[in-house]
């Protein structure tokens, strides 16, 4: 068991006073606070501004980074991912996703995840252990610092989402700290309004979002238009039925700022949910619950042994008129990095098929 204090995850006011623990000046836990989170240095012995024997001292009860890059896969399409290990060994997975106009890191909440989708290849896992606050927040600034450089400044309007392995909302403090640490302006500034966090469906903590008011967007994992069929897919809607979700969407899109709107995506699977009935059932699920939600329909990321294909384009097609004929806006979402296990639903700690880029397997620490 690791005692060191694990500093990527204190917020600015937790530093200082960490800082003054150790005796030391407020400016210091200031410092150390730019150091780590704006400057993204991941070594006490980097931050050259402190004196040789203060960033000895603070070796000794502290740490600046917990997490090794034990692999990096490089897709065709650009993304990125990156196979973790912490300090127990247990596996943690970052997706780095280049887009157009802004880049995406999508973030595990869990090593692992306990709840079963039978689409999903983490579920495989089951949990390992939920992540720590620092542990998320490092993920990012790992996935950052390979895309960016170490120290540079971000390029305006980096997103993150919590789409990784693991259910966010049963790490749920966990990962609201680490989301008012990466908002500080002090550090990396990456605002709530950035970040999509996805639940299977916890309906309690839907709820507790709704009244946290600098939240990030939700997203809302559906799968399925009826009980019957999503029982099966989420064995989670057994707990949770689809009146219960959609009653906490509801309440939660009363909290819902100028132009937000909040996501129910929908995994296809060929021959399972994707038929014109589905559709219909869908579309009418939420429009009898009044939501103005927008679907995502994503669309299966095939993978051994998980028994199902993807929907053709041409069924995806079919499905999206009837949903989008029914007054809801859908979107049809591109996967990415499929050939190195990074796309949805495939985080697994694989070792990965393909390593295409020149540098390999490296190392980064
Ligand atoms: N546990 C959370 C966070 C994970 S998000 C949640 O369920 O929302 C991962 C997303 O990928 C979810 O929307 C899930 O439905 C989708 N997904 C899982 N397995 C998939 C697969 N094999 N192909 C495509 N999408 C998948």
């Amino acid at each position: 068991m690791n005692q060191r204090v694990h500093l990527s995850g204190l917020t600015q006011p937790e530093l200082i006073a960490f800082s003054e623990e150790l005796g030391l000046p407020a400016y210091r836990g200031r410092q150390i606070f730019a150091a780590l989170q704006h400057r993204r240095l991941l070594s006490f012995d980097d931050i050259s501004e402190l004196p040789k024997d203060l960033r000895a001292s603070l070796d000794n009860v502290a740490q600046a980074a917990t997490l090794s890059v034990e692999s990096r896969y490089v897709s065709t399409d650009g993304t990125r991912r990156y196979l973790m290990k912490t300090h127990d060994n247990l596996p943690v997975e970052t997706v780095f996703i280049p887009e157009e106009r802004r880049d995406t890191i999508c973030f595990s909440s869990q090593s692992g995840c306990p709840l079963q989708c039978t689409f999903c290849l983490t579920a495989q896992l089951g949990l390992l252990r939920s992540l720590t606050a620092g542990e998320i927040v490092e993920q990012i600034i790992i996935a950052l610092n390979d895309a960016y450089g170490v120290g540079v400044r971000l390029p305006r309007g980096t997103n993150l989402v919590g789409m990784g392995a693991g259910e966010p909302f049963l790490n749920f403090d966990a990962l609201m700290k680490a989301l008012r640490i990466m908002a500080n302006p002090d550090g990396l500034f990456i605002v709530p309004n950035r970040v999509t966090v996805s639940t299977a469906g916890i309906v309690p903590r839907i709820l507790d979002l709704a009244k946290i008011p600098d939240r990030p967007h939700l997203a809302i994992s559906l799968a399925a238009p009826t009980d019957e069929l999503r029982n099966e897919l989420m064995p989670i809607n057994k707990k949770w039925p689809l009146v219960e979700l959609l009653g906490a969407c509801r309440e939660f899109e009363k909290t819902l700022r100028a132009g937000e709107r909040f996501t129910f995506e929908y995994v296809m699977l060929d021959g399972v949910n994707d038929s014109e009935e589905h559709a219909r059932q869908l579309a009418n699920l939420l429009n009898r619950h009044g939501l103005k939600a927008k679907v995502n329909l994503i669309p299966h990321n095939a993978a051994d042994p998980l028994p199902y294909q993807a929907s053709s384009e041409e069924k995806v097609g079919r499905f999206q008129n009837i949903v989008e004929s029914k007054g809801i806006h859908t979107f049809v979402r591109r996967p990415r990095g499929r050939d190195i296990f990074a796309a949805c639903g495939q985080l697994a700690a694989r070792a990965g098929t393909t390593i295409n880029n020149s540098e390999g397997q490296y190392q980064m620490r």
